[in-house]
């Protein structure tokens, strides 16, 4: 299946991991960046080719391909302010999200505040930036929404994190619903654990992992190239009817 993205700007929230970070590991041994699927889908865009900002704490040094832009998404009036220059976007993907393991009687308000803030309220503003123009412009666009598992089923330590996702996938549908008119789809991603820096906070523990694993009819956790092949898809005109659903990429999970 052909996709194409030519002529077309996009921007990825939460991609922006520079290799030259001596406390990131996995730097992939081409472009220098972290591995992780938010780089995997980078470069993968950056060969399609398509114009690409990636919106994150850190800058890319050494893909000329991506303009990244600095900024904490958790910071409502510096994003606004980063988002003010970066032209005009088609294709959106809500990919940077954090996490903190805490159990449920031990959950502080800061990393709630935290969580909410970088997870839901931060895709609430850049999909409004964002969404805006595309309204304004009359272009049409799509954005996806990266949400998980972990908003259909209740995993244990991920109180705020569940609920964030939870969060995410109804923003999603009401997205859907008041900007489908205007020709901007919008949808989910769902994807198991992957082992990213994030997947490896929650699922280093081998028995747990087997625990999890266990509960997908696949047998494995995804990768990284599972993940941005769903993003991609859904970002393509090949699901131009496609608007409002949470996809899941978890092997089965949330199925059985
Ligand atoms: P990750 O390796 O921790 O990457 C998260 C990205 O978000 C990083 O680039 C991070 O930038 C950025 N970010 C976090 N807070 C930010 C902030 N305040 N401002 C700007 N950027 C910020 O995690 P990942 O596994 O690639 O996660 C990507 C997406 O997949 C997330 O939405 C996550 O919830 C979702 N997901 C992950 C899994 C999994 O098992 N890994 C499963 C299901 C869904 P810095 O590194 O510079 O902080």
């Amino acid at each position: 299946m052909e996709i194409s993205f030519l002529g077309k700007q996009a921007l990825v929230t939460g991609a922006g991991k520079g290799g030259n970070n001596p406390q990131r590991t996995g730097v992939d041994g081409n472009t220098g960046m972290q591995s992780g699927f938010s780089s995997v889908f980078m470069r993968k865009l950056s060969l399609i080719p398509v114009f690409l900002i990636t919106l994150s704490h850190h800058y890319h040094q050494d893909c000329p391909a991506i303009i990244p832009v600095c900024v904490d998404l958790a910071d409502w009036a510096a994003t606004e302010a980063a988002l003010k220059d970066v032209g005009p976007i088609d294709l959106l993907v809500n990919n940077a999200a954090c996490t903190k393991l805490q159990p449920f009687l031990e959950v502080t308000p800061d990393q709630f505040d935290l969580l909410f803030n970088v997870n839901v309220k931060a895709v609430l503003h850049v999909s409004q930036m964002v969404a805006g123009g595309m309204k304004t412009r009359g272009s049409g666009g799509s954005i996806v929404n990266v949400s998980s598992q972990a908003s259909q089923r209740a995993l244990r330590d991920h109180t705020v994190y569940c609920t964030t996702k939870g969060a995410l996938d109804m923003l999603t549908k009401v997205m859907a619903l008041e900007l489908g008119p205007h020709q901007i789809r919008v949808n989910s991603v769902n994807p198991t654990v992957v082992m990213t820096k994030m997947g490896r906070l929650g699922w280093s523990n081998p028995e747990k992992a087997q625990t999890m694993k266990s509960r997908i009819p696949l047998g494995r956790f995804a990768e990284e190239e599972d993940v941005v092949n769903s993003i991609l898809f859904l970002l393509s005109e090949k699901s131009s009817m496609i608007n409002g659903v949470a996809l899941p990429v978890d092997g089965g999970h949330l199925a059985c």
